[in-house]
C-alpha cells in the first residue's frame, strides 16, 4: 500500500516533457521490438530460401547431367564393344572424365553429411563400372577370349543401380524442397498472427498510454478553468487540490494564493461597506430625527424663521440619507458585492406597481401614461431591484416631460429578447450626452439652465443592475422632441 501511494507519487512529480519523453520511448521500443522480430523472421526466411536455391535445386540440377554422362559412357562404351572404333572409345572416356570431374566439384562444395555420402556411393559405384570397362578393353586389346556377355551384364546392373540411386536421390531432394516450402508456409502464417497481435497490442498500449497523459495533463486544466469561472462569479472559497505535473501544479498553487488574496479583498470591501453605511446613515438619521422633534416642538415653541431654517435641515438630511442610500447600493454593486434574488417575476406587474407609485407625479404635471405592455412572458429577474430600474426610467421620463406632455411604455419580444421601451415627449438629450448619462453623477444641464432635482446616480445603478441580469439598457434622444429608454433583457434565465 505504502509502496503504491509511493509510486504514485513519484509519477505525479514528472514534469510534461518528462511524462511525454518516457511515452514516447516505450512507443519507440515496442516499435523496434516489431522490427526486431520481423528481422529475424526475415533472415531465417532467407536462409531457407537460399539452401533451396543453392543446396536442393542445384544438387538436383547435378544429379541429372551425372545421369546424362553415365548414359552416354554406358552409351559409347557397348557401341565400341561392338565395332572397335578407336573414336568411340575415346568418345567414352571423355564423358567418363567429365562425370568424375562434375563428381569431384560436388563432393568439393559444402555438403550435409546424407549429400556427402550419397555422392561417395555414387562415386564407388562409377569407379566399379570404369574398373569393368577397362579390364574389357585389356581383354579386346590382347585380342584372346573373354566372357564378353558377363561383362555386359554386370556393366549394365551397375548402370543401372547408379541411374536408379540418382533418380531416387533427386527426388528425395523434391520431396525436400515441398517439405521446406511447406514450412516456411506455415512460419510465415505463425509470423503474421504474432504480427497481428503485437500491432493490436502496441496500438492498445499507444492509445493507452496517450489517453492516460492526456487525461493527467486535461484533468487538471478543466479543474482550473472551473474554479476560474468560480472566481469570476465571486466565490473565491475551497482550495484547488490537484495531483498534476509540476508545471501545472505550480499554476494551481498560484490560483489558490490569488483566491486567498482576492478573498481577503472581498472581506475588506465588506467590512467597508458596513462601516460607511453604519458611520454616514447613524448620524444622519440622528440629525433628521432631531429636527423632527423640534419641528414638532418637543422642545419648546419653534419661532417662523426657525421652523424654515429646520425644514431646509430636515429635507436636506432626508435627501443625503437617501444619497448615501443609492450611493452605498451602487458601489455594492459595482464591487460585484450586492446580492440578487433571481426568480420567474411578471414584468408587467412590475411596471403596474412603478407606475402606481408615480402616478401623483404625472398627474400633477396632466402628463398622459400610456402603458401598451399586455402580457409579457416570464422572465428570471430580482423583482425589487428590476422594479427599482422601472422607478428610475419612468420617474426620469416624468421629470424631464413637460405638462401635458404623454409618456408611452411599450413591451416587444423577439426569439432571444424581451424588450421593453420607455418613450416620452420630453426635453430630450444632446446626442453627445446620450452616452454619458449611464455614468454616476452625470446630469444633462438643460438648454433652459434650469438645475432638475436628482442625484446623477438613477441611470447608473440602472445600467448595473440590467448588466447583472445578462441585458442591455441603451437610449435615442432627440434634442427638445423627446427620449427613448429601452432594456433589453434575455428570455433564458
Ligand atoms: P438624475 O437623478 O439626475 O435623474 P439619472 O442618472 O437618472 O440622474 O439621469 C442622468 C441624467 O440623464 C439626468 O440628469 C438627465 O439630464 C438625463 N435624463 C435621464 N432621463 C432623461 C429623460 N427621459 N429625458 C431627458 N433627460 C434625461
Amino acid at each position: 500500500m505504502w509502496v503504491s501511494f509511493n509510486h504514485k507519487a513519484a509519477i505525479m512529480k514528472l514534469s510534461i516533457f518528462a511524462r511525454l519523453a518516457i511515452s514516447y520511448l516505450l512507443l519507440f521500443s515496442m516499435l523496434a521490438g516489431v522490427s526486431l522480430f520481423f528481422l529475424s523472421h526475415l533472415h531465417k526466411f532467407n536462409q531457407v530460401i537460399e539452401s533451396i536455391i543453392l543446396d536442393d535445386t542445384g544438387q538436383m540440377e547435378h544429379t541429372a547431367q551425372l545421369v546424362d554422362l553415365l548414359l552416354a559412357e554406358s552409351r559409347f562404351d557397348r557401341k565400341y564393344v561392338l565395332v572397335k572404333d578407336e573414336q568411340l572409345f575415346e568418345s567414352y572416356q571423355r564423358a567418363r572424365a567429365d562425370f568424375t570431374a562434375l563428381l569431384d566439384k560436388i563432393v568439393r562444395e559444402p555438403l550435409s553429411p546424407e549429400s556427402t555420402l550419397f555422392f561417395e556411393n555414387i562415386k564407388t559405384g562409377h569407379e566399379h563400372f570404369s574398373r569393368l570397362v577397362a579390364e574389357e578393353m585389356d581383354h579386346i586389346t590382347a585380342a584372346e577370349p573373354y566372357d564378353s556377355e558377363g561383362y555386359d551384364r554386370e556393366k549394365q546392373r551397375i548402370a543401372n543401380e547408379l541411374i536408379e540411386m540418382m533418380k531416387v536421390g533427386r527426388q528425395s531432394r523434391e520431396e525436400n524442397v515441398f517439405r521446406k516450402i511447406k514450412g516456411l508456409r506455415e512460419q510465415t502464417g505463425g509470423a503474421a498472427r504474432i504480427a497481428i497481435m503485437i500491432f493490436v497490442g502496441t496500438f492498445v498500449t499507444g492509445a493507452l498510454i496517450a489517453a492516460l497523459i492526456t487525461r493527467s495533463i486535461i484533468r487538471p486544466v478543466n479543474l482550473m478553468k472551473a474554479k476560474t469561472k468560480e472566481i469570476a462569479q465571486g466565490n473565491f472559497s475551497g482550495d484547488l487540490e490537484i495531483h498534476s505535473p509540476p508545471a501545472i501544479h505550480e499554476l494551481a498553487s498560484a490560483i489558490n494564493s490569488m483566491c486567498h488574496k482576492l478573498q481577503a479583498v472581498d472581506t475588506i470591501k465588506s467590512d467597508f461597506f458596513s462601516h460607511m453605511s453604519h458611520e454616514l446613515r447613524t448620524p444622519l438619521s440622528s440629525i433628521q430625527e432631531g429636527t423632527n422633534l423640534l419641528l414638532e416642538g418637543h422642545c419648546g415653541a419653534v419661532g417662523k424663521r426657525q421652523e424654515r431654517i429646520l425644514n431646509i435641515v430636515a429635507e436636506e438630511s432626508k435627501r443625503l440619507i437617501e444619497l448615501v442610500s443609492v450611493l452605498l447600493d451602487l458601489s455594492k454593486m459595482e464591487a460585484g458585492m450586492l446580492e440578487y434574488h433571481f426568480a420567474k417575476a411578471d414584468l408587467a406587474a412590475l411596471i403596474e406597481r412603478s407606475l402606481l407609485n408615480l402616478m401623483p407625479l404625472a398627474e400633477a404635471k396632466s402628463i398622459a401614461v400610456r402603458n401598451t405592455t399586455g402580457l409579457l412572458p416570464a422572465v428570471t429577474v430580482d423583482a425589487e431591484r428590476m422594479e427599482q430600474v422601472f422607478r428610475n426610467i419612468i420617474g426620469n421620463a416624468l421629470k424631464f416631460t413637460p405638462q401635458h406632455g404623454t409618456v408611452t411604455i411599450e413591451a416587444a419580444v423577439t426569439e432571444q429578447w424581451l424588450e421593453i421601451a420607455v418613450k416620452d415627449t420630453g426635453i430630450g438629450i444632446p446626442r453627445e450626452c446620450l452616452e454619458s448619462i449611464f455614468t454616476k453623477f452625470r446630469q444633462v444641464v438643460a438648454t433652459t439652465g434650469e438645475k432638475v432635482k436628482g442625484t446623477g446616480l438613477g441611470l447608473a445603478t440602472v445600467k448595473q443592475i440590467i448588466l447583472a441580469h445578462g441585458g442591455k439598457v441603451w437610449a435615442h434622444s432627440q434634442e427638445g422632441a423627446g427620449s427613448s429608454f429601452y432594456i433589453a433583457l434575455p428570455l433564458s434565465s
